[in-house]
């Protein structure tokens, strides 16, 4: 039995309306642990179970650490996520309520990581949060359900952080022969690490991430998200922060969901009818959730950014 659920694909009426055309919606908020990150974390935990680790230990403090735990407890395997001084106090809550053992280290990601990294013994298996052909796999599932429906969209719109989503979400199309299916990849403003890539034609690391859109947060994106931007089906789309924020408000009132910013930044595509949709008449939104934002964080976001 796989960890994530078949998720709802729905047609939006109000996403329709905004941008001209039929949207339909992957419904990947409504997975338990709130986001598509349990479908990759998921199959990869199993798989190392089943090579006999012990322990998983993650260092990601958002979605892909309470993906793990989640894995973790229902494996019945421990799990250790180390994350730094600066994450909040909900996702520290959320990785306990899943029963993970929770070392708060360093001021930055990369001090937690390292010593994440260092605390690794021969029967731990590390589970990088998007970087590693097993997540792919996993999250291209969603695309398996999509494709069982024969509902093919003309263009599927997703975010970006590290890339392990749309290296999966490629994975799913090329595996149910939709290859020929367009990606649109939005990303926030101060957090585009693709668009960077893509504009050097090259894997660039960003100096920081500017974004509150945390979950896309990675300074650079995995080798296998650049190749493949490099084929001609990646479109690069940003957005700001502001259009980001205002497009989880809208969507909460449009279909009673409340997501991440690094959510609302695909959300935002549609609901401004960009041009990256181009022809598109039928658009796929994976609406990849996330759990670490409340309704408190979206108000003070709204706020600060009007
Ligand atoms: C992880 C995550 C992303 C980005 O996924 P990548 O695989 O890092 O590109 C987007 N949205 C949410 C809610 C996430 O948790």
């Amino acid at each position: 039995m796989p960890l994530h659920i078949h998720t709802p694909l729905i047609e939006s009426t109000p996403l329709s309306l905004a941008a001209g055309r039929a949207v339909w919606l992957k419904l990947e908020a409504l997975q338990p642990p709130g986001s598509f990150k349990i479908r990759g974390m998921g199959a990869a935990c199993a798989h190392y179970a089943q090579q006999g680790a012990q322990r998983f230990v993650s260092s990601s403090g958002g979605n892909a650490g309470l993906a793990v735990a989640y894995a973790g407890r229902h494996l019945g395997i421990a799990v250790t996520v180390v994350v730094p001084a600066s994450t909040s106090e909900r996702a520290k809550e959320l990785l306990l309520q899943q029963g993970a053992e929770l070392i708060v280290h360093g001021a930055s990601w990369q001090e937690a990581n390292a010593l994440a990294q260092s605390m690794l013994q021969a029967s731990d298996a590390f589970l990088h949060p998007f970087d590693n052909p097993l997540l792919w796999a996993g999250h291209a599932s969603m695309i398996d359900e999509v494709a069982a429906t024969g509902n093919k969209p003309d263009a599927v719109l997703l975010a970006v952080g590290g890339g392990g989503l749309l290296a999966g979400v490629m994975e799913g199309l090329a595996r149910n022969g939709w290859d020929d299916v367009p990606v649109l990849a939005a990303e926030t403003e101060g957090a585009a690490s693709l668009h960077a890539a893509m504009q050097a034609g090259a894997r660039v690391e960003l100096p920081s991430i500017t974004s509150i859109a945390t979950s896309l947060g990675a300074r650079q994106v995995c080798e296998r998200a650049f190749e493949l931007s490099q084929g001609g089906k990646v479109r690069s789309v940003r957005v700001s922060d502001r259009d980001a924020v205002a497009a989880c408000n809208r969507f909460l009132d449009d279909h009673r969901l409340l997501v991440e910013p690094a959510c609302g930044a695909a959300l935002a595509v549609a609901y401004a009818n960009a041009p990256a949709l181009d022809d598109a008449r039928k658009v796929l939104i994976i609406v990849c959730g996330g759990a670490t934002a409340s309704i408190e964080n979206l108000r003070q976001w709204t706020a600060r950014l009007a």
